[in-house]
Order: C-alpha cells, then structure tokens, then sequence
C-alpha cells in the first residue's frame, strides 16, 4: 500500500535557514519575554495582515481568551457551534455564555439573519467564525454591531492570508483573533495573534499576556502568562518568507481537486467569491445525495490509508462538557453541515497523483 496521506502535514523552512535565524540566540541569551525575533515577527505581520495593531501570542486559544478579556466583556456573546472547540470554551472559560447562532449553507459561517433575533439586554459582542478561508459577512455584523452597541470578534485562525477586494482579513471588527499552529497555513509551531486598531488595547494584551507586568515594580493587570518565544517567532520569520510560494502550491492542489470532483451530483464544493483571494487553507466537501454518506466516504478512505478529517463535527454545542452547562440553540443547518461535511487532505508537498487516488476512491 502507498504511504498513509495525513489531512494536513506542517510546511517547514529549509533547516538552515531556520539555524541561519536563531543563531544569534546563543549569543543573546534572550529567548522569550518579547525579544528581537518577537518584535520583528510583530511588525513584518502587521504589515502582512494591514492591521494597526498586532499582539503576539503563544498559541491562538490564549489570544483569544485574553482578548475577550481585554474587552471587559459581560453576560452573552453571541458564536457560531460550526468551529472548533476552542472558540467556544475560551468563551465559557472567561466566564461569559455562549448563544448559538446558526450558520448559512453557502459558505459555513454566521447566518446573519439570524442574529438580530439572539439580541438581548445581556448581549455583549458577537464572535463569528471564518471558516475554511471563508470570510463572514462582514458589512451585516459591522451594521448590527453598531445599531445594538456591542463588540466584535472574529475568531479568523482559518483566514491568515486571505484578502476581499484587496483588503485583509485582519482589518475587521474590533479584533480578529489568528492561530499559528503547526496545522494552519501559516505557523509559530505553536503561536497566536489579535490584530486591532485600538491602540488602548495594546498595554491591556501586554499585560494580560505577562502577569500585568507594565513596568518592573507596576503592576497592572492579573495576567497570566502566555508569551511567543524567541524561537516561536524565528519559525514565523522564515516561514513568512516562504508564504506566497506555498499558497501558491495549495492553489494547485485545490484546483486538482476542484478538476476532479466539480460537477458529480451530491457532492457540493467550496467556492471561492470572485473578489477573494484564498488561502487554501481547507478541501471541504459536502456529502448531500451522493450514493455514500460522508461516514462511509471517511472510512473507506481510512482503510486506504487517507486521513481525512469531520471538520467540524460534532457541533461544540453538543460536546459532552457543554450539556447541563450551556443551551444546545436552535442551528438547524450547522446540525444538517456537521453530519454532511468531510474535509480532504490539503498541504503544499501534497502530489496530483495523490490527489487523483483521494479523488478515484470517493468516485469508485
Ligand atoms: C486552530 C484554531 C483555533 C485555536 O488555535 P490554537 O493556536 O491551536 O490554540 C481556534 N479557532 C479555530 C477556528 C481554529 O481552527
């Protein structure tokens, strides 16, 4: 049997280059605690994501829980179930309750017509989703936000990269929270980030990130600890380097599939907006009518040796830890997505034969 294919395997730099970058690490002796390689990953991204404000983070999670937290934010806060565990647990985690909101059937994310009706006096932002690379309805979420005075964050770990008419998905809402985990397109190894344009929001991120450190005897906030290291950033330094080339070769491998499975009826593909440049960050296929159900596609490419993965499945409202504790919402499509969706094997080494075994096992 050929070589198992993982649904995702982690792009690295070339070895030297990544000894090249964290040579001068044993001279220094500065390996955390915002050092060179830090400040450096901080204003190559902000520049990259065309955002104000960028503040590092040791992985997405803690980005996104310290950034709920910097907000003050209170009582409701109306998400999606259609994402991974994180989103929803860095809410509960911070106290705060999540309100299920649905998802559309075109591209996965916020149904926005359905927000209005989850508005209560308790509500206090909205956390929608990117999902896949697809970027929420934008211009609907700002309008509400406004009208009803409440925050918004986007959990955008699927979306580093990708650009609507020129403009990152970084710019939106009043944050917009990035995971650089080995898994995602771009990565830290491990890593996060929040972009904002509220310059206020800088010392309170800084400080929640290291123990509300604000000067050697000051201390302002009752911070944890969740800090890049030198050698985090060092990977994020030269695998930005080498960004465009390997988006370019999931391009590739995303048209390969598209050639392969476009026009087959009950398999539905994504589709990309004209004016969005993708990331190619996830091959999401939807099973609806075809002669197998997305369960049996899964195992019968497992028993040839191709991980895919259900992503997302089960919703995050039906996780065991979320019953008794949370109210399951009423998200009929997310339900309908969730039991339907399969996501392919997708990375930049992955080989058009590769790609046409994947594609002959679901069609046989
Ligand atoms: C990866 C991911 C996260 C969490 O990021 P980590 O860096 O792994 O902590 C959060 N939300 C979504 C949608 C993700 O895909």
């Amino acid at each position: 049997m050929s070589e198992p294919i993982n649904v995702t395997r982690s792009s690295m730099p070339d070895f030297n280059e990544y000894l090249e970058e964290i040579k001068d690490l044993w001279n220094t002796r500065w390996l955390t605690n915002m050092g060179v390689k830090h400040q450096k990953l901080e204003v190559a991204l902000a520049d990259y994501l065309q955002s104000s404000y960028v503040t590092l983070f040791t992985n997405g999670h803690m980005a996104l829980e310290n950034t709920l937290e910097a907000f003050s934010l209170t009582g409701e806060v109306i998400t999606t179930p259609f994402t991974f565990a994180s989103t929803t647990h860095a809410i509960v985690r911070k106290g705060l309750t999540p309100v299920f909101c649905d998802i559309n059937k075109e591209d996965y994310t916020i149904d926005v017509t359905q927000i209005k009706k989850l508005i209560t006096k308790k509500t206090s932002a909205i956390l929608p989703v990117h999902v896949y690379g697809n970027v929420c309805d934008t211009i609907k979420i700002e309008e509400l936000a406004k009208e009803y005075d409440l925050k918004v964050i986007y959990d955008a770990a699927h979306t580093f990269g990708v650009r609507i008419a020129g403009k990152s998905s970084g710019e939106f809402g009043d944050a917009s929270v990035f995971s650089f985990h080995a898994t995602k397109v771009f990565h830290t190894i491990e890593g996060g980030a929040v972009t904002y344009h509220d310059s206020t929001l800088q010392p309170i991120l800084m400080g929640l990130k290291n123990f509300g450190i604000t000067d050697y005897e000051k201390i302002d906030y009752i911070g944890g600890n969740s800090k890049m290291n030198e050698f985090q950033a060092a990977m994020g330094l030269c695998n930005l380097r080498h960004l465009k080339e390997e988006i370019n070769k999931r391009k590739a491998v995303y048209e390969r599939y598209h050639r392969n499975l476009s026009g087959i009826s009950g398999i539905t593909l994504n589709r990309i907006p004209d004016l969005v440049e993708s990331n190619y960050a996830y091959y999401p296929v939807l099973f609806d009518g075809y002669s197998c159900t997305r369960d049996e596609i899964y195992q019968k490419l497992r028993v040839n040796g191709v991980y895919s993965r259900k992503y997302f499945y089960p919703l995050t409202s039906q996780f065991e830890c979320y019953k008794g504790v949370t109210d399951t919402g009423d998200t009929p499509v997310a339900e309908y997505i969730a039991q339907r969706i399969l996501t392919l094997p997708i990375y930049p080494e992955l080989e058009f034969d590769q790609i046409d075994r994947i594609c002959e096992i679901i069609k046989s």
